[in-house]
């Protein structure tokens, strides 16, 4: 198969790729005082706490480059990255990014790949500061590591939740995970006929998987609201299992009401189709990227009825344990089952 777009990464070596990437990119944070091009990137604290989080995506494992395109992979990669960063209430401003390329892959894919990265990093005000690159002999490796600031008093942490607080989550859940059954099944047709995939009506929660976005804009708003959630978390494993951490972190129990979880239209009748419990998939299906935090009951004016937000439970004493309330009123132990990074199919 001739491809006249395709040129070989070894055509470009490594400093020829690093200065492409370089080219493409525009500083735009105050604080990154030097990017690209020295022996590391050199950032201002201006006198703020500094949070640092690193993701790593492995092909096979986090993604399937069958359904994924690399652009919505590189976007991907970048947002669950600021998620983290947003779920400690600070501010993402760089990121640097490590990568370990087959030589399969040609410049064109690397481009693709930026392009996502910087199309996110822009969409977010984060600058693209530093990286590595080494080849691979299997799979890509995509590590994103970011860096963010906050006042020290700003920060919020997982093990702050006080017995009492409401447990409040934003956006809707279960729809990347819905996402992924779609795609997945669509590829099991593939491979068994050859028929097209047909993803016609699943927008939404192809959406959410391929190109899901970090709640920067829950931050702006509970800061707007003038609210300070007194633990916070980001649902990338599932809701079940960061409700857990966060009861776990702060030595207290919590309790969910299945009637109260926000799930998308979409989602629910998905969930159906595949003969799956919508409660389960918002409980346990992962990658949704909403923001789970505790606040006090004396914030609950300031957020109810809005649209983004939603109570589903509360922080209990440590002997309730981890509930999960039924539409009966019948109580369950409530069970992290979110997907094991290590247990998850290609
Ligand atoms: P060193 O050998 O000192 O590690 P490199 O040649 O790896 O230096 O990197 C040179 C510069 O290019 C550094 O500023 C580094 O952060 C940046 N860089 C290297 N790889 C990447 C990449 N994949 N994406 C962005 N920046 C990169
Ligand atoms: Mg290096």
């Amino acid at each position: 198969m001739a491809d006249t777009s395709r040129t070989e990464l070894n055509h470009l070596g490594e400093f020829g790729l690093i200065e492409r990437i370089a080219s493409r990119i525009q500083l735009g944070q105050a604080s990154t005082v030097k990017g690209i091009g020295d022996d590391a990137a050199v950032i201002d604290p201006e006198g703020l706490h500094q949070v640092i989080t690193t993701d790593m995506l492995v092909q096979g494992v986090h993604f399937d480059l069958s359904y994924m395109p690399l652009k919505h992979l590189g976007y991907k990669a970048i947002v669950v990255n600021l998620s983290d960063v947003y779920a400690m209430n600070a501010r993402p401003r760089q990121v640097v990014v490590a990568l370990a390329i087959s030589n399969r892959f040609p410049v064109e894919a690397i481009d693709e790949l930026y392009e996502g990265m910087l199309l996110a990093c822009g969409a977010y005000g984060v600058d693209l500061v530093g990286g590595d690159t080494c080849s691979s002999i299997s799979g890509l490796v995509i590590s994103v590591t970011a860096i963010g600031a906050a006042p020290r008093e700003a920060l919020v942490y997982r093990g702050g939740a006080r017995e009492h607080d409401l447990l409040v989550v934003s956006g809707d859940l279960g729809g990347a995970y819905m996402g992924l059954q779609v795609l997945e099944r669509e590829k099991a047709v593939f491979n068994e006929t050859g028929a097209q995939p047909d993803l016609v009506g699943h927008d939404y929660i192809l959406e959410r998987q391929l190109k899901p976005e970090a709640r920067k804009d829950v931050i702006d708003l509970l800061k707007k609201l003038d609210v300070m959630p007194t633990a916070m978390i980001d649902i990338s494993d599932g809701l079940a299992s960061e409700a857990i951490h966060i009861a776990r972190s702060s030595a207290l129990g919590v309790r969910i009401h299945d009637e109260k979880l926000p799930i998308d239209p979409s989602t629910f009748q998905t969930a159906r189709d595949f003969n799956l419990d919508p409660s389960t998939c918002a409980l346990n299906g992962g990658e949704d990227y909403e923001l789970l935090f505790t606040i006090s009951q004396a914030d609950y004016d300031k957020i109810k009825g809005n649209p983004s937000l939603t109570v589903i439970g509360h922080i209990t004493d440590k002997a309730s344990g981890y509930a999960l309330v039924d539409r009966q009123g019948g109580q369950h132990e409530l069970r992290a089952q979110g997907w094991d990074a290590f247990l998850r199919k290609g």
